[in-house]
């Protein structure tokens, strides 16, 4: 599904390198989790997978379903199936969030060349995804994102990637800013997506998501490589131990 090689990216602007030879391979049906301490490079490499003009690819390739992405456009990737959930999701003012999902449905639909969805249709998933997320209707006329607390902008997210349907959801701190009901809910509609033919990549600090997330795959990101990699027991580890021993053994 994803096969991120030796990645090297830098920030455009002044240059500084963060990703420093990133390998990491996702496979269909995979849920992954990319750890690290804060500023080792996780929501850098979430922007460079959604193509991100801020930074510079200077070495590497990043593979989707076999493919280079690198020379795609952000909206290219989207088309092609790729989501990204951000850790700050961006205010849309003017733009109800319902149109939002409906321009977004009709593009990604179009795309796959199938035809715009009915507005029947189209209404009963939208209120079917957000009853899941327990999320009011009302909510969805309001301007994306605008006025949202945190918890709401981050279903507002897990909303918009479960009409989406995309084949590759990569999830960026998406339990910051949540109490522990709201990151149940969250968890639960991203378990829901779970299917042998997608991948889910969820980038967390803490521990604590991983518990109603439960990952195949944990890779710990440090100063922009992986360091190191294992299954769902490395989480529980780096809980008890913190980062310091990891960082230790890369230095
Ligand atoms: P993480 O998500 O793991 O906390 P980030 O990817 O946000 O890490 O940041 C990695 C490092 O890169 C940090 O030191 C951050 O300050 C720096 N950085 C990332 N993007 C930019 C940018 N556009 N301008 C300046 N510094 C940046
Ligand atoms: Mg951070
Ligand atoms: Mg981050």
């Amino acid at each position: 599904m994803l096969e991120i090689k030796n990645l090297h990216a830098r920030i455009a602007e002044d240059g500084t390198e963060i990703l420093r030879g990133v390998n990491l391979t996702v496979k269909p049906g995979e849920v992954v989790a990319i750890m690290g301490p804060n500023g080792s490079g996780k929501s850098t490499l979430s922007y460079v997978l959604a193509g991100r003009d801020d930074y510079e690819i200077t070495e590497g390739d990043i593979l989707f379903k076999g493919q280079s992405i690198l020379e795609m456009d952000p909206a290219e990737r989207a088309s092609a199936g790729i989501f990204l959930a951000f850790q700050y999701p961006m205010e849309i003012p003017g733009v109800a969030t319902m149109e939002f999902l409906k321009v977004a449905m009709n593009a990604q639909r179009k795309a796959r060349g199938e035809e715009e969805l009915k507005i029947p249709e189209f209404m009963k998933r939208v209120r079917q995804a957000a009853e899941e997320l327990h999320m009011d209707m009302n909510m969805l006329k309001r301007p994306l994102n605008v006025g949202f607390s945190g918890g709401e902008k981050k279903r507002a997210e897990i909303l918009q990637m479960k009409l989406l349907e995309p084949s590759l959801c990569v999830l960026d701190e998406t339990d910051s800013g949540l109490d522990i009901d709201a990151l149940r809910i969250v968890a639960e509609g991203v378990n829901a997506l779970r299917s042998p033919d997608r991948a889910i990549v969820v980038i967390t600090h803490y521990q604590r998501l991983l518990d109603y997330i439960v990952p195949d795959t944990v890779h710990v990101l440090y100063k922009g490589r992986v360091v190191k990699s294992g299954g769902k027991e490395l989480a529980q580890e780096l809980e008890k131990s913190g980062y310091a021993d990891i960082v230790g053994e890369a230095a």
